[in-house]
């Protein structure tokens, strides 16, 4: 089994997600005691924050690629960056490192390819929903048309991450609201909606709407116990 090297913290919420997911995944496949050999950097999210409110990804960038090599020391054989967001600093952490790096979009633009989506609604955080380090991976190397949410909207799903979700605070008003945005965003042609921050699975499942969801957080755990377990 290969070590998974979690760059973890963003929230920490989620994070517990995934470890928790990718553990449960590992029992359930192999059996027995077994459990995940995993990794973990995980950051102060109160630093990571401020730098993404100021613009300064090139210091975001620094303190993740310290984190990942670390990782890379700690004898971790691959990497998994456990929020959609920081994604924004792929490049620099896959440049620092020699292990390679399971990127949160290929996953699930593999997963909407293999059920033969072809237009997607996006949620996440702003940086996620208008920056092209995402929505445009998803289109030119994929081909998957992505769309949004409008920008009053865009700031709503961006300040219910950050000032519920991240602080562990789940509210059925906002639940509603994600949900009445993921109706529209079906009623403006997306066959399907990707929950596109690790927070939001805490927030709205499956059960919650007949709009086809998928959740970042689960099918990044899912690549990853594959890839641990490959040969
Ligand atoms: N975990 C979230 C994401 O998947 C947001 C927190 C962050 O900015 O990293 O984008």
């Amino acid at each position: 089994m290969k070590t998974i090297g979690m760059l973890g913290g963003m929230s920490w919420e989620s994070t517990a997600s995934y470890y928790r997911a990718i553990n449960e995944t590992v029992k359930r496949q192999l059996g027995g005691l077994h459990s995940a050999k995993i990794v973990m950097n995980s950051v102060d999210f109160e630093e990571i924050e401020k730098l993404q409110r100021e613009n300064n990804w090139s210091a975001a960038a620094a303190i993740l690629v310290k984190a990942a090599e670390s990782l890379e020391a700690g004898g971790a054989d691959f990497l998994i960056i456990c929020t959609n967001t920081m994604h924004i600093v792929s490049q620099e952490i896959e440049a620092a490192t020699n292990i390679p790096l399971l990127h949160i979009a290929d996953a699930t633009a593999e997963e909407l390819l293999g059920d033969r989506i072809g237009k997607v609604g996006l949620l996440g955080t702003t940086f996620t929903m208008e920056k092209p380090f995402y929505k445009d991976r998803l289109i030119n190397k994929y081909g998957i048309d992505v769309i949004v949410p409008d920008m009053e909207l865009r700031n709503l799903v961006h300040k219910i991450i950050y000032d519920e979700l991240c602080l562990g605070t789940i509210n059925n008003d906002s639940r509603n609201t994600y949900l009445d945005i993921i109706q529209e965003l079906r009623f403006q042609g997306a066959e399907a909606v990707i929950l596109g921050c690790t927070e939001i699975s805490l927030l709205v499942e499956q059960r919650h709407t007949n709009v086809i969801l998928y959740d970042t957080t689960a099918i990044h755990v899912s690549k990853a116990v594959q890839f641990a377990l490959s040969d």
